[in-house]
């Protein structure tokens, strides 16, 4: 038997399950997750921030035409963002300030009475980003797919996607099964090529690069919740707190094939390293690790738009270190493309530009 739907998403993290939320509303939508539940690869294992200062132009313009649905939905918890000049780093002091919106040089000191284990003589200048934000990310993962199943989407976990053929509409192999539909939306993060190569497509060179976190206690006297989220300059090191602990990565971006990731023991000790020599903290137990996979278009921006073939072939993939905190703009957007509609109004008042996330420019 093959099941008959108007779209099929493939993979169900945070780009499959908002996409196909909003297109649940329209169309009859399968989205097809290897896995045995959604959000197993990348879209668990994030730093859950919002940054909207962080990333390339049109991540910062999706980040921002966010906020309202991350505002209504009680998605945010406010957390200021510091980001440490040592010596060595001023031309990436001036690469963070530059383009940016809302930031301020604060002083030394006054970074240090936001983080009180800064250890002096550690920053030579600092940013306060004001504007940055927690997410709750299984919240806003588990509102999609809720929505998703209420418009009477169909999700089909334990279901990798091993064939796409192209007659008459897509027809996708996936665990014994067959589902047919005019329209493939390519949500599969790291593996977005393996899809498009599965579809008959020239893969656009997207590399999954492996990013560390280490869970680090501290002692239960330090109420560390109100600090910010601290990174050097240069991104070598980044921590926040988390539930009473704090999350230390090494800021690695190993460059590897797509797999179900774990931290790497000898980038963490590394990480660990740069860390304490910004802070006046020990660092003499890790509680837990966890790695993932942030993956890139060799230009570094989203890929975005039906394939120039036109034959219903639609890419959602290339998110790099922000899909989740630009994701709320990013479905919209997509689910616009894919409708072939307008791009909603606001999103490109924020000063989107289609083409450079559009899949022709490969
Ligand atoms: C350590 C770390 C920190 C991060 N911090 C942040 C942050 O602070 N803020 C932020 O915005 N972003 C952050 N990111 C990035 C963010 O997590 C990702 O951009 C986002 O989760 C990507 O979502 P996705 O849905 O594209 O990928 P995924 O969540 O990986 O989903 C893709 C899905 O496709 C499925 N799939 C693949 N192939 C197939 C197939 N053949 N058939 C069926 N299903 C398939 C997979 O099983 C997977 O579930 C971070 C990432 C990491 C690793």
């Amino acid at each position: 038997m093959t099941a008959e739907f108007d779209i099929i998403v493939i993979g169900a993290g945070i780009a499959g399950a908002s996409v196909a939320a909003h297109l649940a509303e329209t169309h009859r939508v399968a989205m097809l997750e290897m896995e045995d539940r959604p959000g197993h690869h990348t879209t668990g294992r994030s730093a859950a921030t919002y940054e909207p200062n962080y990333g390339p132009p049109p991540i910062c313009a999706l980040t921002r035409a966010s906020r309202r649905e991350y505002d209504a939905g009680g998605y945010l918890s406010p957390r200021d963002s510091l980001f440490l000049m040592p010596d060595g780093q001023e031309e990436a002091f001036d690469a963070v300030m530059a383009g940016q919106k809302g930031m301020t040089e604060i002083s030394p000191a006054a970074a240090k009475a936001m983080l009180p284990l800064l250890r002096d003589g550690y920053a030579r200048r600092a940013i306060l980003d004001a504007g940055t934000a927690d997410i709750d990310v299984d919240l806003l993962h588990q509102s999609y797919l809720k929505r998703f199943r209420q418009r009477g989407g169909t999700l089909v976990c334990d279901a990798p996607v091993s064939a796409l053929e192209k007659s008459a509409g897509w027809t996708a192999a996936a665990a014994g099964r067959t589902f047919r539909a005019p329209v493939i939306v390519n949500a599969a993060g790291a593996w977005g090529d393996r899809v498009a190569a599965m579809a008959g497509k020239r893969p656009i060179g997207l590399q999954p690069k492996r990013r560390s976190i280490a869970v680090v206690p501290v002692p239960e006297s330090i109420d560390i919740m109100s600090w910010p989220m601290a990174v050097d300059c240069g991104e070598t090191w980044y921590c926040k707190p988390q539930s009473g602990k704090l999350l230390v990565s090494p800021a690695d971006a190993t460059p590897v094939d797509p797999h179900d990731a774990y931290a790497d023991d000898m980038t963490l000790a590394e990480g660990i390293d740069r860390f304490q020599q910004a802070v006046d903290m020990e660092v003499t137990r890790v509680e837990r690790t966890w790695g993932g996979l942030r993956s890139f278009a060799p230009d570094g921006n989203l890929v975005v738009g039906y394939d120039k073939d036109e034959d219903g072939f639609f890419w959602l993939i290339g998110q790099g270190g922000y899909g989740i905190q630009s994701s709320p703009a990013l479905s919209r957007l997509a689910a616009a493309l894919v409708r072939q509609e307008k791009p909603p109004s606001d999103i490109m008042d924020e000063g989107l530009v289609l083409r450079e996330i559009s899949p022709d420019r490969f």
